[in-house]
């Protein structure tokens, strides 16, 4: 067949497609192609974020297994050239399915059993239609040919893409960072939270002066005649696309032991060569935030990948087994110290990101509507982190406080399903926190609660879970069912109010902004002694002697007091 007819053909057959797509219903959709950033509105649904949120038939049909990922990087021209394998199983008779790629870059062919196959692309969706029905549970594989130019990052790691940079020697450093954007914005792949493959190799292909630096393993290093290396790296373990990365620059490997039970595990961190002291003084702390993760939320996952920590050009990101870095190597005054202080004991990027292989790469929101449960409860777990490591209560409250300001109240923690809408805004990191420790001041028993987040770690690790399955375990532990705590502060923009005033002999209290199901308890201070009261929304009160000096513990619960003028 000429390739004009060819070209016809297929444009006919997609744009049946994308009928067949468009029968759902699509009232607002705009041209908003960010996911997410500093979010103060929920977003308009788009098209694409349909296409990508939504696990239609053309994608709960299949399971992926493996991707086996080979790129050729250009860096001149800051370009890729790559291909793709996807192997995985037929969930039903599959002749169509959904792969996910940016439209921007260019698909030259999709190869299954030897014959090129049709396609078609609306979006970031790619639909494949093979040349013969692949049965149900089938294991098969295809391969998607592919180049161009990736998207830059606008401010990497919040609005991701490749940063193409310069180290301090004037040579290239390179890395992407895609959490939201997702994977598909420089390789092919079913690109849903729920959809992690079990394995992934990958082979990316440098300008032999450059070391690349992947996920996992270091398999292999190829020099070819052309001046160029390919470095094959190899996870072998469940990954969310968005972990699967890449750094490229003038790399040396940094070595450090985690002894455990007397096994030995070798983490090799990569820093730039000029780096390579600082580097190996540095990098120790992450053994100190691998031992308090697991003491509290149970074992790292990924050894069999290793552990390591990797230098690169903007501020970091939770990369599985492979944490970037760039804050500067300073516990004060690196770009996240700054904002984020962490009273000099710990470098706050090695801290957030190390505990991120718990929340996030291990237990993994079910839709990333959910993603508190990587970075509210992350963020909760750091000031955990300062109560058992200077043994003290305060400390976690005081460091809570001083993220307190940051909360807007603007929009709910959690927003809609099947929208490709990450969460990623202020109040999922700080609120979420917030509402973390305010739910340990309610259920007002710390062995019971330290269990609670430890057993739903421990029992959903390379797992995905949604804010109700935390929930039900709150429930299974405690009993009482939290889900007017869970409404109010996840699914409710709003901030519970105290209204109070006191007269000679009483202490008049009662709840504001709240629902109507919001049964919340809240601990007062009656001249120093702690006192548990139950408010509703008309006011109640209790006895006090004349003169009573009353607090409103605002400090164990997001509540805000307001004095009844
Ligand atoms: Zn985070």
């Amino acid at each position: 067949m000429k390739k004009k007819y060819k070209i016809i053909i297929f444009v006919i057959i997609g744009y049946a497609v994308i009928a067949l797509l468009a029968n759902h219903e699509l009232n607002s959709i705009t041209n908003e192609s960010r996911p997410h950033g500093s979010q103060t509105d929920t977003p308009e649904l788009t098209r694409n974020n349909y296409l990508m949120g939504f696990l239609n038939e053309y994608r709960s049909s299949y399971d992926v297994t493996y991707y086996d990922i080979n790129i050729d990087f250009d860096i001149q021209q800051k370009s890729i050239d790559g291909f793709v394998t996807i192997k995985a199983k037929s969930l039903v008779d599959i002749d169509t399915l959904q792969v996910d790629l940016a439209k921007n870059l260019g698909i030259t062919k999709i190869i299954h059993e030897n014959n090129s196959v049709q396609y078609s692309r609306e979006e970031d969706a790619v639909m494949v239609m093979f040349n013969k029905t692949i049965n149900k549970d089938t294991l098969f594989d295809f391969t998607v040919h592919y180049s161009g130019k990736p998207q830059g990052a606008d401010n990497p790691p919040w609005s991701g893409g490749f940063t193409w940079a310069k180290d301090k020697n004037d040579r290239d450093w390179i890395a992407v960072s895609c959490e939201g954007e997702g994977a598909r914005i420089w390789w092919p792949n079913k690109d849903h939270i729920t959809e992690e493959p079990d394995s992934v190799r990958m082979a990316f292909t440098v300008p032999s002066n450059l070391v690349s630096v992947g996920n996992g393993q270091l398999r292999s290093v190829v020099e070819s005649e052309d001046n160029k290396t390919t470095y094959e790296w190899f996870i072998n373990n469940p990954i969310n696309n968005y972990n699967i990365s890449v750094q490229i620059g003038n790399y040396v490997t940094v070595q450090d032991t985690f002894i455990k039970n007397s096994r030995v595990h070798y983490m090799d961190h990569y820093v730039l060569d000029y780096n390579e002291e600082v580097g190996k003084n540095y990098f120790l702390q992450a053994k100190e935030v691998i031992r308090f993760y697991e003491k509290y939320f149970g074992e790292y996952q990924w050894w069999n990948d290793g552990y390591k920590l990797i230098e690169v050009p903007y501020l970091g990101m939770e990369h599985q087994s492979a944490v970037t870095y760039g804050n500067g190597f300073s516990i004060y005054n690196g770009l996240r110290s700054d904002s984020w202080p962490m009273y000099g004991v710990m470098d706050p990027l090695i801290i957030h990101e190390t505990g991120h292989e718990w929340f996030g790469n291990s237990v993994t929101a079910i839709d990333p509507t959910h993603i508190w449960i990587h970075e509210g409860l992350q963020v909760y777990s750091e000031a955990l982190y300062f109560e058992d490591k200077f043994d003290s209560y305060p400390v976690s409250i005081d460091y809570l406080k001083s993220i307190k300001p940051r909360i807007q109240n603007k929009i709910p923690i959690v927003g809609p399903e099947n929208e490709n809408y990450w969460a990623l805004n202020g109040d999922t990191y700080m609120k979420g926190a917030w509402v973390m420790h305010t739910l340990r001041s309610t259920i007002n028993n710390d062995p019971i609660w330290f269990e609670i987040l430890k057993e739903f770690m421990i029992e959903n690790a390379k797992g995905h879970v949604s804010t109700e399955d935390f929930f039900n375990k709150v429930k299974e532990k405690t009993g009482t069912d939290y889900s007017y705590f869970s409404e109010q502060y996840f699914y409710s923009p709003n901030q519970p109010e105290l209204e109070y005033y006191q007269t000679d002999f009483n202490f008049y209290y009662k709840w504001n902004n709240v629902n109507d199901s919001f049964i919340m308890p809240i601990d007062l201070l009656v001249n120093g002694i702690e006192k548990r009261v139950l408010p509703n929304k008309e006011f109640e009160s209790i006895d006090i002697s004349k003169h009573s000096t009353i607090e409103i513990m605002d400090w164990k619960f997001y509540v805000k007091p307001i004095q009844k003028k």
